[in-house]
Formats: C-alpha cells, structure tokens, sequence
C-alpha cells in the first residue's frame, strides 16, 4: 500500500473534529510531502535535525508539531521550526521555551504531556502533578500558550491498560476544562498512534499521531 492509499483510508474513517498528526520520524521529505498532498495537514517530528531537513524541503502548507522529547539546549531550534510543542512536561521547559519565543516574537501553543501509565523513565508529568503543572504555566508564562493535553500510554502489554490510560488522560482533560483555568484553552487531547487510534478516538482524543499505519515501517 502507497501512503496515499494509506492516508485515504485513514481519512475516511477519521470523525470530524479529529486530526491526523502524521509522524514522520525516520521518513524522507518526499515521503511527508506525499502525505501531505495526500490530504492531511500536520506533520509530527521527534528529532529537529530531521525536521529541519524537512521543512526545508517540504513547501506544502502544514502545521509542524514536535512530539519528540525536547531538551533545554534544543529549544531555541524548537521555536524556529515547530507550530506546536506537544510534549512540555515541566515548568524548567516551560520557561525555556518562554524566552525563547520572545527572542523570536512568537507564541508557542504547547500539550502538557502526561505519564498516564505512570512508568518509571518516562517523560511526562503524572496524572496527579498535571492540574498543578498546567495551572503554573498558564499563570507565569504568556507566550507559551497551554492548549491541551497529550499521552503515549504504555507501548505494550494489555490494550485495556492502555484504555485506561486514555480513559484518565480525558478525564483529567475534561477537569481543566471545567476549571476553565486563567491563560489556558483545553481544546485538544493528543492520544493514539498506529496501533490504538480508535482506542484513543472512541476515548475522546482530537489528534492522533500515526506514523507506521501511513509510512509503513521505519528503516
Ligand atoms: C513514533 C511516534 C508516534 C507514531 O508511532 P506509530 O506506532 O508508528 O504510529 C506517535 N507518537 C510519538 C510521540 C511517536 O514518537
């Protein structure tokens, strides 16, 4: 299957109000430029050298979304190529990415990245720690702009752990909220990747990040 077929039959089965983030790490510029004219409209990119080759090259219109892990020292090239930052899980991040966006005159929407499996080494925030984490930025940073909540979940074991993960993440999603927390907008939950976007889609999720389902498998 070519990725626009894989792309077409995403896209037919894809509600409305949900958006594909095609992640594209380990692809080629021709590859995210084939999906792109494929129909979808956002590109996620783990690592910014790759993302640097490929905005170069890439001249369709997209919004770029890193989903990567993101270091201190990488967020000054962070601010320059992405639209989105979904994976900001602490207020050091937060604060780097802040005066950075003010060197560069710019807003960066961000996800808050939550551990919703709650796994030792793993990036994010937990569940717990989120309101909090979420509440703190909104307050003290203007320009980095909280507007959802991301999560992996655990990459293997029982798919209805991983449902609970999401169940927890949505919940949570849905108290901020409710909250209607000062500086923050809760209009998008990043869950679901090529093995569990439906799970993610049936639990509430407004973006789903696939990469193997679209590109086939990495090299
Ligand atoms: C690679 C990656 C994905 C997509 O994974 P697939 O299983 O290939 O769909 C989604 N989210 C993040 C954060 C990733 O790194």
């Amino acid at each position: 299957m070519s990725i626009t077929e894989n792309v077409a039959k995403l896209l037919a089965k894809v509600p409305a109000g949900v958006r594909i983030v095609a992640a594209a790490k380990g692809q080629n510029a021709a590859a995210v430029d084939e999906a792109l004219r494929a129909g979808l409209s956002i590109v996620g990119e783990n690592y910014l050298q790759e993302a640097e080759a490929a905005r170069s090259e890439v001249d369709r219109p997209a919004e770029w979304h890193f989903i990567g892990h993101l270091q201190s020292n990488k967020v000054k090239k962070a601010v320059e190529l992405f639209d989105m930052t979904e994976t900001v899980d602490s207020v050091h991040l937060a604060a780097e990415l802040e005066k950075r966006c003010e060197q560069a005159g710019k807003v960066m929407p961000v996800l808050i990245e939550v551990n919703s499996g709650r796994e030792a080494n793993k990036s994010g925030v937990l569940p717990e720690e989120a309101a909090a984490l979420v509440r703190e930025i909104a307050e003290r940073f203007a320009r980095v702009r909280v507007t959802g909540l991301m999560t992996m979940g655990p990459l293997t074991g029982d798919p209805a752990d991983l449902r609970e993960c999401f169940r927890e993440t949505r919940r949570l999603f849905e108290e901020l909220r409710r909250d209607a927390v000062p500086g923050a907008a809760m209009r998008e939950l990043s869950m679901g990747m090529s093995g569990s976007w439906e799970a993610g889609i049936e639990e509430g999720a407004t973006l789903v990040r696939i990469g193997t389902r679209i590109f086939g498998p990495r090299i």
